[in-house]
């Protein structure tokens, strides 16, 4: 036996390429906009997490470019030893404001804001409480953690109760997503927060989806909620609104400073090229600057909601601009994702083990770039293909 042999055997992903329902690695070479060039062809976006369609704004490149000719391409080190430049400690002391925290540490990613903040902070005999559908950078954080990760079943405030009596008086930290990836659903944070308080619990959100979708100038979950102060850590990403790459975490001063001298993922990697910094920053500025946008996002977000539900689809329980279609087994997953694509939409399938086996999703998300024409093309043919696969 070689370690090896389980490389040699893997046959799904291989199966499914001689099938042509591969839905991976799809090769994109345009900007990544309501429209973008996949394979060669033309395809309407609608699964880009560019949620405020920021990734082209002429400003945000811009301010790549710039920092570009300035820093360099990369800071060659870590923050913690030689990759501290003034836009990061910039972009943190704007970060922190957004958010409304004392502090702000900004990681190379956002998977990496959640593993390394986790597992500095949970330490042995202490426990992690996640939400079933918390996204696999927070159960990774945990897996590196010396402490005890414990399951509730999604958004259920009677299981989370349960978790947190099995561990009375024990140190727990509980970690959801504010909009929860696939589903599309809000955490309920006003109930979430309260258990953790009656229990002695503290609470971190990743608001890697909510950021720039929900609260006061897309300041997030926590914000919407007026949740801020009695949540300990807000996780959130550069690679969705903020139309760059990186991540951070927010908290009190205290907690972020220990974060810098106690989260390998940020001590052990290098820090966030200055292009990057730099664009996150202009978008920062402009999601201040042009509140509508928000509103946008959130009118095609009603807009699709309505028609979806109108032609027969189920949307589970999403209330934001991530909607999933709930269309059953695996093969019409996949033979909806195809058709789509041959009518030029790009959408993401969602298939096992990510979901139940029957469970499985089309997951749409919008942009508030996109135009009504472009909308209204796509339900065309959202009706067309469900109708025919006998979905709705
Ligand atoms: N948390 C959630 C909820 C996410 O959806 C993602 C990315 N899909 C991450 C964290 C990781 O962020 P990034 O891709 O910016 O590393």
């Amino acid at each position: 036996m070689s370690i090896l042999d389980k490389c040699n055997s893997f046959t799904d992903a291989r199966k499914a390429m001689a099938l042509g329902y591969y839905p991976y690695f799809r090769e994109i070479s345009s900007e990544q906009d309501t429209e973008v060039i996949c394979n060669g062809k033309t395809m309407l976006m609608m699964g880009s997490n560019s949620y405020l369609g920021l990734t082209t704004h002429p400003k945000v490149k811009e301010a790549g470019i710039q920092a570009m000719q300035k820093y360099g391409s990369g800071c060659a080190g870590s923050r913690f030893l030689n990759g501290t430049l003034d836009i990061h400690l910039e972009l943190e002391r704007e970060l922190a404001a957004l958010v409304g925290k004392e502090a702000a540490l900004a990681y190379p990613t956002g998977y990496q804001a959640n593993v390394g903040c986790i597992s500095a902070i949970v330490n042995k005999n202490e426990y992690i409480i996640t939400d079933k559908y918390d996204h696999a950078s927070i159960i990774d954080g945990c897996k590196l953690s010396d402490g005890t990760m414990l399951r509730y079943n999604h958004n259920d405030m009677t299981s989370l109760e349960r978790t947190l009596q099995k561990i009375e008086g024990k140190s727990a930290l509980i970690v959801v997503d504010g909009i929860f990836s696939m589903e599309g659903d809000i955490a309920d944070l006003p109930a979430i927060s309260a258990l953790a308080e009656r229990y002695g619990a503290n609470l971190m959100v990743d608001e890697a989806h909510s950021l720039g979708v929900l609260g006061k100038n897309g300041a997030g979950a926590a914000a919407h909620f007026g949740l801020t102060s009695k949540t300990d850590f807000i996780m959130g990403t550069f690679s969705k609104s903020l139309a760059s790459v990186g991540g951070f975490i927010a908290a009190d001063e205290p907690l972020i400073h220990y974060l810098k001298h106690k989260s390998r993922a940020l001590i052990f990697s290098a820090s966030l090229p200055p292009a990057s910094t730099a664009s996150v920053l202009a978008a920062l500025q402009i999601m201040k600057d042009e509140p509508e946008r928000i509103a946008r996002l959130w009118e095609i977000t009603h807009y699709m909601m309505k028609e979806f539900k109108a032609m027969g689809y189920d949307t589970g329980s999403s209330c934001t601009p991530v909607i999933p279609l709930h269309v059953g087994d695996m093969m019409t997953a996949f033979h909806m994702w195809a058709q789509l694509g041959e009518e030029g939409v790009f959408i993401n399938p969602v298939i096992p083990p990510a979901v139940p086996p029957n469970g499985c999703l089309i997951r749409c998300s919008f942009m508030a770039t996109h135009t009504n024409e472009q909308l209204d093309m796509a339900l065309d043919k959202f009706r067309t293909i469900g109708k025919k696969l006998g979905v709705i």
